[in-house]
């Protein structure tokens, strides 16, 4: 069909396979390289062996459902009722695609700020709905956005707005400031706010991740998604949520269980038990991870990237201009050659690939062994 056409396949499929051919070191695609923590994969192997394997409830398991409402509670003093109000998916992708699916009528606009997670422009477009782009630019070292911007890209036809904090590909955390400005544009105009936050446990430097929903007249409006699989380095997975005010639920729901039904019963259970019990090895998953972006940062630098320092997610944006190219693209392309490295072009997260041509993304999510290498590759450029 005609509005999928440009679409093809995602850059990270095509990255990856790209360092798979070229025996290239892959900070490409953001997972981790280690598995999450111990106990909870032998829940999910238990979950199979003790006979979790038929469908559980479309909603999810409910042992789930109280697990999230538990930790909502707990992490950000918000209430949902684990029985309506709380939706298990087929990871954060899935919920995505669905909140879009059951918000928009065919010419209804979304708003997203580029670069934005690819998913986003593919779900916008299944439902025959429009993106409407409000660019990231980089300001005093981080990516932010002008407020009169946002404001201008409200139209009439303005269904919602996808906010995705800690944000990927740009690595900002948006603050409070910020979250007001967007909420203030939702109050004002009636919109829903769909917000991305799988990353929401990786804030680094003392940051602090504040849902959209905690702000004043936002939990009623607010479709807040996560996934276990980067809190807890269970990216294939594919175990998301989905909490909001019982219409929201619904009508996602609605959507969700023509698309797969329900999610898969064994890591449901096994990140059930994750979220209430294993918050100390996320905790010490942050911290470690804080010390590869440092480390990853200090050697991209060395070989000649400006690097933008990220304040949380798995990625770090670099300015490929001082050392003397332009075109991320093309770096992307040649770099396996170039360096034995893979990256993702951020330019591909954008309307107008312009305003992101001179920047690469790398993923700092891997082993410390896999970082040195890939820097000392990377020191061939210069
Ligand atoms: C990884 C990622 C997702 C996908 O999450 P799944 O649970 O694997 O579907 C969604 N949004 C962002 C911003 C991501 O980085």
């Amino acid at each position: 069909m005609r509005r999928m056409r440009e679409f093809g396949t995602t850059v990270f499929a095509t990255m990856t396979k790209l360092a798979v051919e070229t025996g290239s070191i892959n900070l490409g695609q953001g997972f981790p390289d280690t598995d999450g923590p111990e106990r909870m994969l032998e829940r999910a192997a238990e979950a199979v062996r003790g006979g979790l394997n038929q469908y559980p409830p479309g909603p999810g398991l409910p042992e789930l459902c109280q697990a999230v409402a538990e930790h909502r509670k707990q992490w950000y003093g918000l209430s949902y009722d684990p029985d309506g109000e709380i939706l298990v998916t087929v990871g954060a992708t899935e919920a995505i695609a669905a909140a879009v699916l059951a918000l928009c009528e065919p010419g209804d606009e979304v708003i997203v700020f580029e670069p934005y997670y690819d998913s986003y422009a593919a779900a916008v477009a299944l439902a025959g709905a429009v993106r409407r782009a409000v660019t990231l630019r980089v300001d005093a070292g981080r990516f932010t956005f002008d407020p009169a911007e946002l404001k201008a890209a409200v139209t009439p036809r303005t269904r919602a707005i996808l906010v995705n904090s800690p944000h990927n590909p740009t690595g900002t955390v948006f603050t409070r400031g910020e979250l007001e400005c967007v909420a203030r544009v939702c109050r004002e105009h009636d919109l829903v706010a769909v917000t991305d936050e799988v990353y929401e446990h990786l804030a680094f430097d003392g940051v602090e991740h504040v849902p959209l929903a905690t702000l004043p007249g936002m939990r009623e409006r607010t479709i807040m998604i996560s996934s276990a699989g980067k809190t807890f380095s269970v990216t294939g997975w594919k175990t998301g949520w989905v909490c909001a005010p019982a219409p929201l639920t619904g009508a996602v729901r609605t959507v969700k269980q023509f698309l797969t039904y329900t999610a898969s019963a064994p890591w449901q259970a096994a990140t059930a038990y994750a979220l209430r019990e294993e918050m100390d090895w996320v905790e010490a998953q942050r911290v470690s991870l804080q010390a590869k972006r440092d480390r990853l940062i200090a050697g991209l630098e060395e070989a000649g990237f400006g690097v933008l320092r990220p304040a949380g997610t798995y990625f770090v944006q670099t300015d490929i201009r001082p050392l003397g190219f332009t075109d991320g693209l093309d770096l992307a392309r040649r770099l396996p050659e170039l360096a034995g490295v893979v990256a993702i072009p951020t330019q591909v997260f954008y309307d107008h690939p312009d305003r992101g041509r001179h920047f690469l993304r790398f993923a700092f999510c891997k082993r410390d062994e896999v970082i040195d290498e890939a820097v000392t590759r990377l020191r061939r450029l210069s």
